[in-house]
């Protein structure tokens, strides 16, 4: 008999795609990037179609059949397919589960599984029953009904088996309810009928609360979402639902609303494009007229006018007819980027990011996929978008670290957006005004070209830049020792505030301060579940975790000797905020930092006021060196440049350069020069020099020197492999298992490790690494496919992150 057969990826399941047998009716409907529904085990799962065969591969009677066909059309095109592929093979993740990650959430989302008990099994003697099952029954019997992962991890069960034992003999019954469907992005709406509200409200009777809304409707005169009304009366769906079965209000579903997006208002504006702007919107167009691949390094210091470079190119790409990505670190911190692509191509730009609710990504992805919207502007994701052929590639800041994924797939969409250029034959803009070492190696190898901005659009210039020693500046009353305001520094600000201009402040850590010692016994207060300290926030005063979110009261007493000496060392934005007050009495100043974010519309406001100057001083970590535009800022401050510097990671030196120069580049934005004031105990440290020279060449060249001698990234590959689990023994045991598995050692990779890694517990769990380094990729592979067979305890988590940024 002729068959046909269908590849089938699922996440979370299976590595490699699964074979099934496509039944005759489904054989027109099914096809390449469809979803599909099929048996998996005792259960079903929804998957992608990958590929379709006349031939298994495989013994054909075990073979099972597709159960239902879920899209018309391929849900991805080919070039988003292959990528996939990529992705699968070299961040060593299972295609289904890259996929997932390309598709908008809930597509593929596994179905929910809840336990019941059966009559049967209600009445059974628990008695008799193996111990596992024993506890999986009596939970149930308990609570009646659960999620099946939560009555395993209730019963202490580490795998299904005594459930389905338990399901086998007819004691409990599952049931399944499908999660795969798509967001929806309709919402529900209601108006009054057409008669006068004094009619309706007799016809209401005495019903205070349904009287309320038709009051209001009456008011508002016109339709309202009912997420509306019952927010601003306090009502629920009920009350809008009683209405309308008294015939005095109609419900209607009608399309989510466009969101307002991000841009801040304000005209498109045309800029002229000086020679180097012009020659770097030709590169471009020439390579994308010749259809061919070409990686651009577009070097700009802050101000140079690299957006309106990228966006003229965007509009040479439609002109061919093409679509365009531009990518953005996050896209909260980078308003005025994408304020400025909407400016300029209206509703052909769709938004896509991690805030949107599901259905607002549905549907711009759905404006995408359709060929409505032709330029899509996002964070990393955003590279998947489902266009039909884009023409060019954005990554803007392409240095920023928010392109990594922390995550499996733990991919880096700069490094995506090549292999994606190279796949479609089309330019790949890469911007940076440091660019990263691996934008820097490969022009070096000549394998990209790099074209430079060094003029600040509008002729202002470079600010200039001072280091200060702080080994020789008078130490803080009650700061140990340290200083957070150097005199020259106290008299910029001063200067500053006089001529009437604002000043940013860059202070990393944010809380009071990183530490809480005890000046008894020496101890430091650390998290109970990380191998790291507490950090003191004042303001809600407790001691907060930054990695694991743990959080408790400042105590009055050391908890390992119950001294009173209990000091807040070092410092935080709020307690540089803090000292602002003592020294600049009634200046008006504010924090930006992970907190103010936090809040609702945090950002906005505190971003707002410091734009029309109701703040002066802006204290901020990293976040207030991304892409804000603020013209009357005349000063930048770094409280310390240290902070990273002291990082045991071979990034160290790279973050510290692209945050000074970042941060350098926030002062005199308007027509006025700028300065920029760095306190520093390292003024000697090639990454605080060439970062107050502005040079960037010097210092990437010295810092590929140093990669080189060590025989680190970019000169040569690296992968880490992480183990992770709550039991010390266990993760050692794993981390050495692998570790020998890895002798003798595949030709041409160096070991580093096994070792416990520099942040040895977090979240609770204990932390090996070992580090795999080689010149070429096949060997680096070979050994991970060594680590990848060994099968661990079921309690130690094994993670593979291919290039990682950080090894900490
Ligand atoms: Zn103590
Ligand atoms: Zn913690």
């Amino acid at each position: 008999m002729h068959s046909m057969f269908a590849h089938v990826a699922i996440p979370r399941s299976a590595p490699a795609p699964l074979v099934y047998r496509i039944p005759e009716a489904f054989e027109d409907a099914v096809q390449v990037g469809i979803r599909v529904r099929v048996p998996l085990r005792r259960r079903q799962a929804t998957g992608v179609v990958i590929e379709v065969s006349e031939t298994s591969g495989i013994e054909s009677t075990s073979i099972r059949e597709i159960l239902e066909v879920l899209d018309e059309r391929p849900l991805l095109p080919d070039h988003i397919l292959a990528l996939a592929r990529f992705i699968s093979s070299y961040y060593r993740c299972p295609l289904g589960t890259a996929l997932a990650t390309m598709l908008p959430a809930g597509l593929l989302r596994a179905d929910t599984e809840q336990a019941e008990p059966t009559p049967k099994g209600a009445g059974t003697d628990l008695e008799v029953l193996p111990e596992k099952q024993r506890a999986i029954l009596a939970a149930l019997l308990e609570h009646r009904k659960l999620p099946v992962a939560g009555v395993l991890a209730r019963a202490g069960a580490g795998s299904r088996t005594p459930l389905d034992a338990l399901i086998h003999a007819g004691l409990v019954s599952i049931r399944r309810s499908r999660r795969d469907r798509p967001p929806r992005s309709e919402v529900g709406a209601v108006a009054l009928v057409p008669e006068p509200i004094d009619e309706l409200l007799e016809r209401c009777g005495r019903a205070p609360r349904q009287r309320e809304v038709l009051n209001w409707l009456a008011d508002h005169d016109g339709p309202a979402l009912e997420s509306e009304v019952c927010a601003t009366l306090g009502c629920t769906l009920s009350v809008i639902r009683a209405l309308e079965t008294k015939a005095l209000v109609h419900r209607f579903r009608q399309a989510a609303a466009k969101k307002p997006r991000w841009s801040l208002g304000g005209k498109d504006v045309r800029h002229e494009l000086n020679s180097e702007q012009q020659a770097a919107v030709d590169a471009v167009q020439e390579a994308l007229a010749d259809g061919r691949y070409q990686p651009i390094l577009l070097e700009g210091v802050t101000g140079s006018g690299k957006t309106e470079v990228y966006l003229r190119c965007l509009e040479g790409a439609l002109a061919e007819g093409r679509q365009g990505i531009v990518l953005v670190p996050e896209i909260g911190l980078t308003p005025a980027t994408v304020g400025a692509v909407e400016r300029r191509f209206g509703s052909s730009v769709a938004v896509l990011h991690s805030a949107q609710a599901e259905g607002e990504r549905w549907r711009e992805w759905r404006t995408i996929r359709s060929g409505e919207a032709r330029i899509v502007v996002g964070p990393r994701s955003a590279l998947f978008a489902p266009l039909e052929k884009p023409g060019l590639i954005v990554v803007d800041e392409e240095q920023d670290a928010a392109y990594k994924q922390q995550e499996t797939p733990r991919y880096n969409a700069r490094d995506l957006a090549l292999v994606l250029g190279r796949d479609l034959g089309i330019p790949v803009l890469l911007c940076s005004a440091t660019p990263s070492t691996e934008a820097a190696f490969l022009e070096k190898r000549g394998l990209a070209r790099r074209l430079q901005l060094t003029r600040r659009v509008g002729g202002g210039v470079l600010p200039k830049v001072q280091l200060v020693d702080l080994r020789h500046e008078p130490p803080e009353p009650g700061e140990q020792g340290r200083t957070l305001f150097s005199a020259p520094l106290k008299e910029a600000i001063t200067e500053t505030l006089e001529a009437d201009r604002q000043v940013i402040l860059l202070m990393q850590r944010r809380g009071w301060a990183p530490v809480l010692l005890c000046r008894d016994c020496g101890s430091t207060l650390e998290c109970p579940d990380c191998s790291i300290a507490l950090v003191v926030h004042r303001r809600r005063h407790s001691l907060e975790c930054h990695y694991c979110g743990h959080k408790i009261g400042v105590p009055i007493k050391c908890p390992s000797c119950n001294g009173t000496l209990l000091d807040a060392v070092g410092a935080g934005t709020e307690k540089v905020a803090h000292h602002l007050g003592r020294l600049f009495p009634g200046v008006p100043s504010a924090i930006l930092d992970r907190d103010t974010v936090r809040r609702r519309s945090g950002l906005e406001d505190t971003l707002g006021a410091f734009s029309d100057g109701r703040i002066r001083i802006l204290v901020g970590t990293q976040m207030v060196a991304k892409g804000h535009h603020f013209p009357s800022v005349t000063l930048t401050g770094v409280i310390s440049a240290d902070a990273l510097l002291g990082l045991p990671d071979f990034r160290a030196g790279e973050r510290t350069f692209q945050l000074l120069t970042q941060v350098a580049g926030r002062s005199g934005r308007g027509a006025e020069p700028g300065r920029v004031i760095i306190q520093t105990y390292h003024p000697e440290h090639p990454a605080v020099l060439h970062a107050a020279n502005h040079d960037v060449t010097a210092f990437t060249e010295e810092e590929l020197r140093f990669r080189r001698a060590f025989g680190y990234p970019p000169v040569t590959r690296m992968a880490l492999i992480g183990f992770e689990s709550p039991s010390i023994d266990q993760v050692r045991r794993a981390a050495e298992a692998a570790g020998r598995s890895l002798r003798p050692t595949p030709e041409g990779v160096r070991v580093r490790g096994p070792a416990p890694s520099p942040m040895e517990r977090l979240r609770d769990r204990w932390r090996w690494q070992i580090l795999l380094t080689a010149a070429e990729r096949p060997p680096l592979r070979q050994a991970l496919a060594r680590v990848e067979s060994l099968s661990l305890p079921s309690d130690v988590h094994r993670l593979i992150d291919v290039d990682p940024l950080s090894t900490l």
